[in-house]
C-alpha cells in the first residue's frame, strides 16, 4: 500500500525539508520546523502524487487515503487531547493547500473545520468564550461555502456589513456572541436560499468536501494561468496539509501574523513583519483592518500611532525573534514566515525561503557571506540573473524637486513613469500600443496579473507591505507603492483623487518605490549606482566564470555603456548602422544606385572617411579589447528612397533622371529580402563595398593604435557564408588591403576574418570552412530562422498560438531551441575546432543574454557570449552560474521529447 499520509506534531515528523516533491513545500517544511523542536500545531500531510490520483478517480486510493487520514487524525487528537466533531473538547482543522512551489494566493484554505451546531457550543464552553466560538463558526461557514460550495463570498460580505451598519459598529471585533450567532443563522439561510443546499453538519463531510475542493483548485483558472506564467508543469499536482487549529481570534492576548526574517524590500537585518490582534488567518493580507507593525522599529518608520507587537506581546515577540533567527541559521536564507498567538503562545503556522525585491537578494546574499553563512559561490547562485534588470532601472534623480500628490508603502523598488489606468485589461491594452502605464487599484488580486506584467508601476491605495500586489510586483521587478490611503480611487469615474489633484484616466504620474511616493508628472531620473553589493557580487560571478561576455554595440556610446556594465570587448558591431544616420544615408543611396563600379567607387570614397572615423571612436573607447565588425549585411534595398519625393532628391543629387531612378529602385526590389541579395553576397556582387569597409577598420586601427597606444585586434566577421568559396573570395578581398594599409602605415595589424555561422549547411560545412575562418560567432536569430525555416517578422502571427497550444513551450527567438538549433551550434563548434582547435567561438544573437541559452553556450564550451550592453550583467551572472551548477540547470525547450532533460525550476 501507498503511503500517502505524513504525520507531524510534538517535536517529531515522517517528513523533512527534503521531501518537498512529496510533501509540497509548506508540507516539508513544517516537518523540518515540527523536528527542529518548534511549536508547530500537529497535522498530517497527504502528498502530492494523491491530487493526481484524485483526478483519475481511482477508488481504490481513495479507500487508501481515507483509512491513513483517519489514523493520522487520531494522532492529531492524541496530541491535542481533542475529538474531531464530537466531545467536550472538538477538534477543529486548518485544510491547506500546498504545492511543490509555492503559488502565492493560488490555492484554497479552509480554517476551523470540524464546527457545526452541536460542536460550536462546546468549543465556547471549552474556551469560556462564546464569542471567540461563533467567531470562528461564521468564518469557516465562508470560507467552506466560497471554497468547497462555490457561492460567492460577496453575499456574506454584505450580511455582515448590513448587521454592522445596523448595529452602528466599524469593526468586527465589536461583535458579540449573540451578534455572531444570529450572522451565522443569516448565512446558513443564504446558503439555503442560493444553492438550495444545507449547511453540512456532519465533519467527515465537511472534511472530505475540502479535501477534494483543494484538489479541485489545483485546475482552477488561477492555478493554471500561474502556472504557464511560471513554468510549473501539471503534473506536480498539490499536497494538501491537515492541521490542528489555533486561534489568533481568541481575544486581545491573540493574533495572527507574516513576517520576514530580514527587510524584503531593502535586506535589511532585521525582523520586519505585521500582525492583527484578535484576528484569524488572512485577515493580515487581505487588508481588512490595516495591520499593526512587528517591531517598534518598523512601527516608528512607518510613522504608526498604534502599538508594535514588541511593545504589545513582549514575550511572544522575543519568542519569535528566537525562532526567526534559528530559522535563518537552519535554513541558511532568509524566510518568510506566517505565525498565530493564541492566548499569548506562540504558534508557527508556515516558513519559506521569502520573495524579495534584487537589491535584497544582492544585501541578503552579501552580508551572509560576511557572516560566513554561505560561499560567495552559493551568493552568486542566489541571484536571479534576469533580476538584475531591476537595479539597471532608472530611479528619481536626487535633485529635482518631488511634487507628491500622495504616499503609500516603499514597496518594490525603482520608478516608473506612465498614464494611470484603471484596470489590468487597460494595462494590457496600452502596453501592446506602446504605452507605459501604472496601474492603479484598490488593492490587486490574481486576476490581475497580466496586468501587472504589462505596467511599469503599480500603485495600491490599501494592503500593507506583505499584500497581493506589493509580493507580485517584487517577484516581477516592478516599482509598486501600495497603502497609499491618502489617495482615492474613484474607479467608476476613473479618477484619482491625490493631495490637491484629482487626475484622470491618461494623465501621467511617477511613483517611487523606493521611498513609497506619488508624483505628479513625468520626473528626472537617474541611472543606478553599480557598486556596493552589487559590485562585489558581480566580482564573485567573475571569479567563478569561464566564459567572456561581450557586448553587442555599433556606436561609441553603446561601447561605453557596455565597458561601464563590464562588457570585455565587443562581439558584434553591425556596420549598417552606421550608414543610417544623417546625411551618410544620400551617400549610401548613390552607392547603391550608381550604374557602374565607377559610379559606386566614387560614393565609397566619400564614405570611407566616415568610416573610418565610426571605427576609429569604438576602436578608442574599447582600449585594446577584442572587436568584432561584421560587413554590410541587409538587404540594400533597405537603404533605397520610398517616396517619389526621396526619389526626386536623389535623383537629382546624382543628376539622374527621377524615372530612370524609379526604374533602377524597382529592379532592386526583392520577394524575400531575408533570404536575398544580402551578407556575403553583397560583398562577392559588389567587392568595392568590402574593400572600403576594410580600409576604414585597417586604417581606424592603425589611428586608434597611435592614440590609445593600446592596439585593437579587429575582427572582420563575414556574414551569411553557407560555401567555404563564399568566404574564400570575400577574405581575399580584405588580406589585400590590409596589405596596403600595413605597407602605407608602416606597422604590422594583427587581425582574424572569421564568418557569423546563421546557415544550417556553415554548421554542417564547419570544418571545411574553418580551414578559411579564424573564428565563428554563432549568429542565432538567423540560424533559428534558416533552421525553422520561420521568418521572424512574420512569426509573430503564430508563435503565441502554437505556445497557447502546447506545440512549443518558448519562442525560439527568445530563447534557444537546444534540440535543433542548439545541434547544429554544436556539431558547427565540434567540427570547427576538429579543423582549428584553437579556434575562437562565440554567439552574438539575442540569445547572448537569455540565463538559459548561457547555460547552453558553457556546456557546449562556446568562448565568449555578446549582448546588448544593458544584458552584460545579467550575462556575466548567468555565466558564472552555469559554471557553479555545471550545466545543471539546462532544461530542453523543444516538444520533440527525445532528447529533453528534466527541467529544474
Ligand atoms: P496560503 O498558502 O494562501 O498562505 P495557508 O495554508 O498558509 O494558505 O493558510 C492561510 C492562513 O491560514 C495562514 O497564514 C494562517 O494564518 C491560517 N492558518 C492555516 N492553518 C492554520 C491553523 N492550523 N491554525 C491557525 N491558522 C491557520
Ligand atoms: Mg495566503
Ligand atoms: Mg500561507
Amino acid at each position: 500500500m501507498t503511503k500517502w499520509v505524513y504525520t507531524f506534531g510534538s517535536g517529531q515528523a515522517e517528513g523533512s525539508a527534503l521531501d518537498g516533491e512529496r510533501l509540497g513545500g509548506k508540507g516539508a517544511n513544517l516537518a523540518e520546523m515540527c523536528n527542529l523542536g518548534l511549536p508547530v500545531p500537529p497535522g498530517l500531510t497527504i502528498i502530492a502524487d494523491a491530487c493526481s490520483a484524485y483526478y483519475k478517480n481511482e477508488r481504490q486510493i481513495a479507500e487508501e487515503l481515507k483509512v491513513q487520514v483517519r489514523a493520522g487524525i487520531e494522532r492529531i487528537e492524541e496530541i491535542t487531547g481533542r475529538r474531531f466533531g464530537a466531545g467536550d473538547r472538538p477538534l477543529l482543522l486548518s485544510v491547506r493547500s500546498g504545492a511543490r512551489v509555492s503559488m502565492p494566493g493560488m490555492m484554497d484554505t479552509v480554517l476551523n473545520l470540524g464546527l457545526n451546531d452541536e460542536t460550536v457550543q462546546a468549543l465556547g464552553h471549552d474556551a469560556g468564550d462564546a464569542r471567540f466560538a461563533w467567531d470562528s463558526y461564521r468564518r469557516f461557514i465562508q470560507m467552506y461555502a466560497d471554497v468547497v460550495m462555490r457561492l460567492d463570498h460577496e453575499v456574506f460580505e454584505e450580511i455582515l456589513e448590513d448587521e454592522k451598519a445596523r448595529l452602528g459598529y466599524e469593526f468586527d471585533t465589536e461583535m458579540t456572541a449573540s451578534e455572531w450567532q444570529h450572522v451565522v443563522s443569516l448565512y446558513k439561510s443564504v446558503i439555503e436560499e442560493e444553492l438550495g443546499l444545507e449547511f453540512p453538519q456532519d465533519p467527515e463531510v465537511q472534511l472530505w468536501g475540502a479535501v477534494g475542493a483543494v484538489f479541485a483548485s489545483w485546475m482552477s483558472a488561477r492555478a493554471v494561468t500561474y502556472r504557464q506564467l511560471h513554468n510549473i508543469p501539471e503534473g506536480w499536482g498539490t499536497a494538501i496539509n491537515i492541521q490542528a487549529m489555533v486561534f489568533g481570534n481568541h481575544g486581545n492576548s491573540s493574533a495572527t501574523g507574516v513576517a520576514f526574517t530580514r527587510n524584503p524590500s531593502t535586506g535589511d537585518k532585521s525582523l520586519y513583519g505585521e500582525f492583527l490582534v484578535n484576528a484569524q488567518g488572512e485577515d493580515v493580507v487581505a487588508g481588512i483592518r490595516t495591520p499593526q507593525s512587528i517591531t517598534e522599529e518598523g512601527r516608528i518608520s512607518s510613522g504608526s500611532e498604534r502599538p508594535s507587537m514588541e511593545k504589545l506581546m513582549p514575550d511572544a515577540f522575543k519568542e519569535l525573534s528566537r525562532i526567526c533567527s534559528e530559522l535563518e541559521t537552519h535554513y541558511r536564507d532568509m524566510q518568510d514566515i506566517e505565525f498565530t498567538i493564541e492566548r499569548g503562545k506562540l504558534w508557527m503556522l508556515q516558513t519559506r525561503s521569502g520573495k524579495r525585491s534584487t537589491r535584497a537578494a544582492m544585501k541578503i546574499a552579501v552580508d551572509m557571506v560576511d557572516e560566513k553563512v554561505i560561499t560567495e559561490e552559493e551568493a552568486v547562485l542566489r541571484i536571479e540573473p534576469s533580476s538584475l534588470d531591476q537595479l539597471l532601472h532608472p530611479t528619481i534623480d536626487p535633485r529635482v524637486a518631488r511634487e507628491v500628490i500622495g504616499s503609500g508603502l516603499p514597496a518594490s523598488p525603482g520608478a516608473a513613469t506612465g498614464e494611470i489606468v484603471f484596470t489590468a485589461e487597460e494595462a494590457v491594452t496600452a502596453s501592446d500600443e506602446g504605452r507605459k502605464v501604472i496601474l492603479l487599484r484598490v488593492e490587486t488580486s490574481p486576476e490581475d496579473i497580466h496586468g501587472m506584467h504589462a505596467a511599469e508601476g503599480i500603485l495600491t491605495t490599501r494592503g500593507g507591505m506583505t499584500s497581493h500586489a506589493a509580493v507580485v510586483a517584487r517577484g516581477m521587478g516592478i516599482p509598486c507603492v501600495v497603502g497609499a490611503g491618502s489617495m482615492r480611487i474613484d474607479a467608476r469615474n476613473e479618477r484619482l483623487i491625490g493631495v490637491g489633484v484629482t487626475l484622470k484616466k491618461g494623465d501621467v504620474i511617477t511613483i517611487d518605490g523606493s521611498a513609497g511616493q506619488v508624483l505628479k508628472g513625468d520626473v528626472q531620473m537617474v541611472q543606478p549606482e553599480l557598486s556596493g553589493d552589487f559590485g562585489r557580487i558581480m566580482q564573485w560571478a567573475d571569479r567563478a566564470r569561464r566564459m567572456t561576455v561581450r557586448t553587442n554595440a555599433d556606436t561609441p556610446a553603446d561601447a561605453r555603456a557596455a565597458r561601464s556594465f563590464g562588457a570585455e570587448g565587443i562581439g558584434l558591431c553591425r556596420t549598417e548602422h552606421m550608414f543610417f544616420e544623417g546625411d551618410r544615408i544620400h551617400l549610401m543611396r548613390e552607392m547603391i544606385l550608381a550604374e557602374d563600379e565607377t559610379g559606386r567607387r566614387t560614393a565609397l570614397d566619400r564614405l570611407l572617411p566616415v568610416q573610418r572615423h565610426d571605427f576609429t571612436s569604438l576602436f578608442n573607447v574599447m582600449h585594446g579589447l577584442p572587436v568584432t565588425i561584421r560587413l554590410l549585411d541587409p538587404p540594400l534595398h533597405e537603404f533605397l528612397p520610398k517616396t517619389d519625393e526621396e526619389i526626386a532628391d536623389v535623383a537629382a543629387a546624382m543628376g539622374m533622371d527621377a524615372a530612370a531612378l524609379r526604374l533602377r529602385v524597382d529592379a532592386l526590389h526583392e520577394f524575400n529580402p531575408m533570404l536575398g541579395h544580402r551578407g556575403c553576397r553583397l560583398a562577392i556582387s559588389y567587392p568595392e563595398i568590402v574593400e572600403m569597409q576594410a580600409r576604414a577598420i585597417f586604417e581606424a586601427a592603425v589611428a586608434a593604435a597611435h592614440e590609445t597606444g593600446a592596439a585593437v585586434v579587429p575582427e572582420i566577421m563575414v556574414p551569411l557564408v553557407g560555401l567555404r568559396s563564399e568566404l574564400d573570395y570575400v577574405k581575399e578581398r580584405i588580406d589585400a588591403i590590409a596589405g596596403d594599409v600595413m605597407a602605407e602605415a608602416g606597422m604590422r595589424i594583427d587581425y582574424l576574418v572569421g564568418t557569423m555561422i546563421e546557415l544550417p549547411r556553415a554548421a554542417l560545412r564547419a570544418h571545411i570552412i574553418a580551414e578559411a575562418a579564424e573564428f565563428f560567432s554563432f549568429g542565432t536569430n538567423d540560424l533559428t530562422q534558416t533552421t525553422f525555416g520561420i521568418s521572424r517578422d512574420d512569426a509573430s502571427a503564430f508563435i503565441p498560438t502554437y505556445q497557447r497550444k502546447g506545440i512549443i513551450e518558448h519562442d525560439p527567438f527568445i530563447s534557444l531551441d537546444f534540440d535543433g538549433v542548439g545541434e547544429l551550434i554544436r556539431i558547427a563548434a565540434e567540427r570547427g575546432r576538429r579543423t582549428r582547435n584553437d579556434m575562437k567561438l562565440g554567439i552574438c544573437g539575442e540569445h547572448g543574454g537569455d540565463p538559459a541559452s548561457i547555460h547552453f553556450c558553457e556546456e557546449i564550451g562556446l568562448d565568449y557570449v555578446s549582448c546588448s550592453p544593458f544584458r552584460v550583467p545579467i550575462a556575466r551572472l548567468a555565466a558564472a552560474q552555469a559554471v557553479i551548477t555545471n550545466g545543471a540547470s539546462i532544461g530542453g525547450h523543444s516538444k520533440d521529447g527525445r532528447d529533453r532533460k528534466p527541467s529544474a525550476s
